[in-house]
């Protein structure tokens, strides 16, 4: 029931953000793989995704900083409980969804939707949605374009992989025992309809392609993402 996770951005960049976007606490400690007897409340699901933003934004703030670019962090994070309640560009935000909307800069997600998903798949998933979400901010900085929307979402998966992989090998997140299958659990999940036409619009790859590309990024790190 999470197909429609790994949204697409709304519309296109606009110079001028003008949402406001609430500030993150950051916690001191990243664990993901804690909650996973299906009693993650609201709050323990906000602590782990501001955890995740925050290892995303050390990992992206590392990794421009070696290749001698400057780095803008991703403006925020915007929850929201009912369809339109936050917009993006011109358009309502729809319910039971998380994108990252180019036109503000922000990643919004739908509150109880999200924390129902991750009280389903676990919470070592939500660092892979942050991630993708994420990484679709960090392709739109690097001016990263694709022909077809599925090379951007399957980029971003992969993105995703570096982004856990890398932060796990610098030990700045841990991974306990069951979080790898529940991220391949996870990634199953979001796969599109094997009907689904590759080059559809809103293709973002089926579970086999996406699994491929996320463990790519989370074994070989950046280089097996193109980038
Ligand atoms: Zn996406």
């Amino acid at each position: 029931m999470i197909d429609s996770v790994a949204g697409e951005p709304l519309s296109e960049p606009s110079a001028a953000p003008s949402q406001s976007v609430p500030s993150q606490t950051v916690p001191s400690q990243t664990v993901p793989g804690q909650q996973e007897d299906g009693t993650m409340t609201v709050e323990e699901f906000e602590d782990d995704l501001s955890a995740a933003v925050a290892v995303a934004e050390k990992y992206w703030s590392a990794q421009f900083q070696a290749s001698g670019q400057q780095f803008t962090p991703i403006r925020g994070l915007v929850p929201y409980e009912r369809a339109s309640e936050v917009a993006c560009g011109n358009e309502g935000v729809p319910a039971n969804n998380a994108l990252y909307c180019s036109a503000g800069d922000f990643i919004a997600y739908d509150v109880d939707w999200a924390v129902w998903a991750f009280q389903q798949i676990g919470d070592a998933f939500l660092f892979y949605l942050l991630g993708h979400e994420y990484a679709h901010g960090i392709q739109l900085r690097l001016g990263v374009t694709f022909a077809h929307t599925i090379d951007m979402e399957l980029q971003a998966d992969c993105m995703a992989g570096a982004y856990i992989g890398d932060s796990v090998r610098a030990k700045a997140l841990n991974l306990q025992e069951g979080d790898l299958q529940e991220l391949r659990d996870g990634l199953t999940a979001v796969g599109d309809d094997p009907d689904q036409p590759w080059f559809a619009p809103g293709a973002h790859g089926t579970a086999q392609e996406r699994s491929r590309a996320f463990f790519a990024g989370y074994e070989k790190s950046l280089d097996a993402c193109g980038l």
